[in-house]
């Protein structure tokens, strides 16, 4: 039977220039390819609505920097995000950007199709920071875009930023956070910086030329992080997730639910039908298999029962609020304590999770260690 599928993921494969850390699909913006690039990703869309039932109260352009395409080709793209999809207030629009793509054209483009939520990567507000990420903005710009979107009615706003850069001191971390606070965005993610093979930054660290700051100290700002956040009003609702009360990203909880989603263009990956499938993450290529009416995915799986339960108790824990005990047993048949008793055992002893009567979740010692958690549930 077809999903029902309420969340919508759109890859805009383009950035100003490769950032030395980043290990998504994007290539150097080039004007040439966006048309023929918009129109395929209308075409795997329509395509994806034949196959099942879409109905996103979720939308989130990411990438890549789609702020980065001409506002014409932007609007356009906006627009073909489903033209049946209703723009009304409960819609979360999430497109993402990276300060100073936002000129006041680009905000009013995006206020104009029915945009809500910028998720803007921030990363740092430290000028060298940013130079060791290859980062092309200024901290200051941060808070300009911010106005931008607000000026055009964009109320929501996520910042993103990495802590564990090389060079970077538990003072500096806390002083990039709390210049983060003081724009008052509505959320935050903050993830410690990794190493991905084939990125510039891997082969410096490779070569010697770039240093890792030492783990202890990537904890205590990891721990910095949740301290500073909460002070500030902060919910801690997923490992490196937080929001102002109401102000969750509800795209990323479909993922961290384990909820079907559609996801359209290169390299872009979704969930629909019980399968999973990721596309190929070539834009010339993509481009060519979709108008030629093949497939553009580059692999497919079908999940069984017992991987389905694995995958979602993985993507759970991420969460504040854990496995629901009582939502596992309902959608897969089994207590969660028992499917999982070796690993609960395991990681209550070490006293990295912890089981209420409703919920099995991370302690706070669990969360600095949740990849080591999290694989034995797998
Ligand atoms: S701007 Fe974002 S997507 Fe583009 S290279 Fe940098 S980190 Fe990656």
């Amino acid at each position: 039977m077809p999903s029902t599928v309420s969340a919508l993921y759109v890859h805009v494969p383009f950035c100003r220039r490769r950032c030395a850390y980043c290990d998504f699909y994007s290539r150097v913006l080039d004007t040439g390819l966006v048309p023929s690039l918009v129109e395929a990703l209308c075409f795997e869309l329509r395509r994806h609505r034949e196959l099942c039932d879409l109905r996103p109260a979720t939308v989130f352009v990411g990438g890549g920097t789609p702020t980065v395409l001409p506002a014409g080709a932007l609007a356009a793209l906006l627009a073909s995000c489903g033209t049946d999809v209703v723009r009304d207030g409960t819609l979360e629009f999430t497109v993402e950007a990276n300060p100073a793509t936002v000129t006041p054209e680009v905000a009013r483009t995006l206020a104009g199709a029915s945009v809500n939520r910028v998720s803007l990567g921030a990363q740092s507000f430290d000028n060298d920071e940013l130079a060791t990420l290859e980062r092309l903005h200024t901290p200051g710009e941060v808070g300009a875009t911010m106005r931008a979107c607000r000026e055009h009615g964009i109320t929501r706003i996520s910042l993103d930023l990495i802590f564990g850069i090389p060079g970077q001191t538990l003072a500096s971390w806390r002083s990039s956070l709390q210049a983060a606070i003081a724009l008052g965005p509505e959320h935050m993610s903050c993830y410690g910086l990794t190493y991905e093979s084939g990125t510039p930054l891997h082969a410096r660290r490779e070569a010697g030329t770039v240093t890792p700051i030492d783990p202890d100290l990537e904890a205590d700002m990891y721990e910095a992080t949740i301290d500073d956040l909460a002070a500030a009003g902060y919910h801690h609702y997923e490992i490196s997730n937080f929001a102002k009360p109401g102000a969750e990203c509800r795209h990323n909880l479909v993922y961290w639910r384990n909820e079907p989603y559609v996801g359209v263009g290169p390299s872009a990956a979704g969930f629909v039908n019980g399968v999973r499938y990721q596309n190929v993450a070539d834009v010339a290529e993509y481009v060519r298999r979709v108008t030629a009416g093949n497939s553009p995915r580059e692999f497919e799986e079908r999940l069984d029962d017992e991987q389905r339960a694995k995958e979602t108790a993985m993507l759970a824990l991420r969460l504040s609020d854990g496995i629901d005990r009582a939502g596992f047993a309902a959608r897969f048949g089994h207590d969660p304590l028992a499917f999982f008793r070796d690993a609960v055992d395991k990681h209550v002893a070490a006293g990295l999770l912890e089981v209420t009567d409703t919920n099995i979740r991370l302690t706070r010692r669990g969360c600095l260690l949740a990849d080591t958690v999290i694989v034995d549930f797998l």
